[in-house]
């Protein structure tokens, strides 16, 4: 037992335990997180160098890394350069004849070992030029790293990947060693995977690219396995207990909407309503593209809420927003009787206290708001029913602390962006999932068009007809003024005037942007809303949520400055009425990749294969935003290059769970669990 205790101490004993390991190494080691034993094994090569002598030195490519065996015949002393630097320089002659020349920079510790008359291999990027050929702080081979493949890792300035390499082999080659299997056996058989251990040892010696395959695999399988696990723990361990609603109709709500629902709009209804009914408290996410109808679907389930004696909030990400819902749940919902609020950051002094005094009595049936909702002042006397708008804008923190102010109150997020299914297991893991995904009847596909600047006569006379015509019209910028000066791309400030004083004289134009008070955006979008502005010039200010169904042209300025999804997003804004909607996309990006995105758009208009797209091409750091996504950063695992595993490991999560709810077998997978949640500063009990 004791032997035992001390062998499950090695993986944890600080790394400064080591060999060679002192102080200065254990600081450069904790940069890139590496602590105990335990993590420097867990830090896994990023690729393999596979060392082959070049043979022929005169046709190896100029800039291309090769490895040259070489005799020195002479070595200069090491020679003070500016910046405090130190330069020393190696001849050698390869056997070919060639002379090459090697030149080191800050790197005694290389040249130390090379000697004149002696012979060895040098890898590094070769340069060639009249003066002959040249290496800068090549690596000095050894034999025995020859024909193998030698371990590359993530590095920080200071550490090289051999003396990463050389302290793992340490630990490996420790008989204390003892790394515990983390899969139960029959995930292990079910799947084909390595054990633990071998895994460990391959991935970072590896004697053949298969191994190293078959090794990377497996650790992929666990971390991702691991991850499910976690979301799926966090899933069951919400949602309180409750008593379910007894008046589960929205008939007459639903009879009260100007339109007919889509048969989307219905089943979500009846989703959320089964879920109100229910013994525990409602965690799902109502998911639909931009001009779906997300909003009539959350006022029904506020109604039920109100029905039932309850009252409801709604978080909006932006100050417009919160205010056009406001409006729009007033229209909906006072009707039948109910009281609807509206807390944003500009609703101040008096007329906020009279506001929080009455969401504390119950006097208002429904908040709507911004963040402003979930601060301190803010009590409600009984809130059952939170909902969050555009939810990937707020973190998983905010989406908490607005729960906090009911008792396991009933959660319904509503995202536009559509996540593709690999991200959505991760992000939305923990939620259940209502998708809209039906347009309401009448509306025609929105036609995109690609141009570049020298059109600007044409796409702005056609701004022209588009407003003698009844309609409205979006005109976005990348910039709100000039000194965010960026060459060549348009601020609105700047394009306001000059559209006024040429194009679009006698025509109301609005300027929005986000530099503006809220309370001036406000008067704006009221003002667009009501026809009484007819061309609004902004930033992307307007990218969330607005509603204005009579608005049918949208320009968008150096479009090739904004993301895909974005671009998407902003296009929504359009095309929710009955008349046939332009986007026209204005970039001189000519051809590549820009090109290819915007090409996208142009042919379609399916916010699903966008967002697949925008994922593939920014990854799912850039593609979630910079909030906090409830996503715990990976080792091994890619999601977009391992959707295939991902999808197994969940289904594999899935599996274990079912036989073994709490993981009472497999303790080594709730301390990984543990690990990969508290690492990335994720809620997790
Ligand atoms: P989003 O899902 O983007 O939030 P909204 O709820 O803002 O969409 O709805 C977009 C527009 O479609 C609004 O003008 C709304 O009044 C209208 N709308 C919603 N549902 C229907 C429907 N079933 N039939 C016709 N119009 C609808
Ligand atoms: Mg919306």
């Amino acid at each position: 037992m004791q032997s035992k205790a001390e062998k499950a101490g090695l993986l944890e004993r600080s790394v400064s335990s080591l060999k060679g390991v002192g102080a200065r190494r254990s600081l450069l080691y904790s940069r890139i997180g590496i602590r105990t034993v335990g993590d420097l094994l867990r830090h896994y090569p990023r690729s393999y160098a596979n060392y082959v002598v070049c043979e022929d030195i005169s046709a190896a490519e100029d800039g291309s890394s090769i490895s040259v065996k070489a005799y020195v015949d002479r070595k200069t002393q090491p020679v003070r350069i500016k910046g405090g630097r130190t330069m020393q320089r190696v001849h050698a002659v390869s056997p070919d004849g060639s002379s090459v020349e090697l030149t080191y920079f800050n790197n005694p510790y290389a040249t130390a070992k090379i000697e004149a008359g002696s012979e060895y291999i040098f890898h590094g990027r070769i340069q060639k030029d009249l003066f002959g050929i040249r290496m800068i702080n090549p690596v000095l081979v050894q034999e025995n790293e020859m024909g193998m493949l030698i371990p590359q890792y993530p590095l920080t300035e200071g550490l090289s990947s051999r003396m990463i390499a050389s302290n793992i082999r340490q630990v490996l080659q420790d008989p204390d060693l003892e790394i515990d299997e983390t899969l139960p056996p029959e995930v292990i058989d079910k799947y084909g995977l390595m054990g633990t251990e071998e895994a460990i040892r391959k991935v970072h010696f590896p004697k053949d690219d298969g191994e190293a395959t078959q090794a990377r695999k497996r650790l992929v399988f666990e971390e991702l396995l691991v991850l499910s696990l976690g979301i799926k723990l966090r899933k069951s361990s919400m949602g309180g207990d409750k008593t379910g609603y007894s008046d589960l109709s929205a008939d007459a709500f639903i009879e009260s909407l100007p339109f007919p629902l889509t048969g989307a709009q219905k089943r979500c209804i009846r989703e959320i309503a089964g879920d109100l009914g229910g013994s525990r408290a409602m965690n799902r996410l109502l998911q639909g593209d931009v001009g779906s109808g997300k909003t009539a679907v959350a006022a029904a389930a506020v109604y039920l809420a109100w029905k039932n004696g309850h009252q409801s909030v709604v978080m909006a990400p932006t100050e417009v927003l919160a205010e056009q819902h406001a409006e729009t749940f007033r229209k909906y919902l006072e009707p039948f009787g109910m009281s609807v609020g509206l807390l944003t950051g500009s609703v101040k002094g008096t007329a906020r206290q009279t506001l929080l005094k009455q969401i504390a009595s119950g006097g208002a049936d429904l908040v709507v708001g911004t963040h402003a909702v979930i601060s301190d002042g803010v009590e409600f006397r009984d809130l059952d029913l939170v909902i969050t708008d555009e939810q990937h804008r707020f973190g998983v923190s905010q989406r908490a602390m607005l729960s906090g102010k009911g008792t396991s109150p009933h959660t319904l997020v509503m995202s536009a962006t559509p996540i593709p299914r690999t991200l959505s297991l991760i992000v939305y893991g923990d939620l259940d999932i209502s998708v809209l995904d039906e347009l309401p009847k009448g509306r025609k596909r929105i036609r995109t068009v690609l141009v570049d600047d020298s059109y600007r006569d044409r796409y702005l006379g056609f701004v022209r007809k588009t407003v003698e015509e009844g309609h409205q019209a979006y005109i976005v910028c990348p910039l709100v003024d000039e000194s965010d000066a960026v060459p060549d791309a348009v601020s609105a400030t700047e394009y306001f005037d000059r559209l006024r004083e040429n194009w679009l004289s006698g025509i109301e134009v609005g300027l929005l942007h986000g530099k503006m008070s809220s309370q001036d955006k406000a008067d704006l979008m009221e003002k667009f809303r009501t026809g009484l502005v007819k061309v609004l010039v902004s930033t992307t200010v307007i990218e969330v949520g607005v509603d204005c169904p009579n608005a049918t042209l949208m320009i968008i300025e150096n479009a090739e400055r904004f993301g895909l999804s974005t671009l998407h997003q902003l296009r929504g804004r359009i095309g929710r009425g009955q008349d046939q909607s332009w986007c026209v996309l204005v970039s001189s990006a000519g051809s590549g990749t820009a090109k290819q995105r915007l090409d996208l758009l142009v042919e379609t208009d399916d916010g699903f294969r966008i967002a697949t797209e925008d994922l593939k091409m920014r990854g799912p750091g850039d593609f979630l935003g910079s909030r906090q996504h409830g996503l715990p950063n990976l080792a091994v695992a890619d999601i977009v290059d391992d959707e295939k595993s991902l999808y197994t490991a969940n289904d594999a999560a899935e599996e274990i769970l079912r036989n073994d709810p709490g993981l009472k077998d497999s303790p080594a997978l709730v301390s990984a669990v543990r690990k990969l949640f508290t690492e990335s500063g994720q809620v997790f009990n």
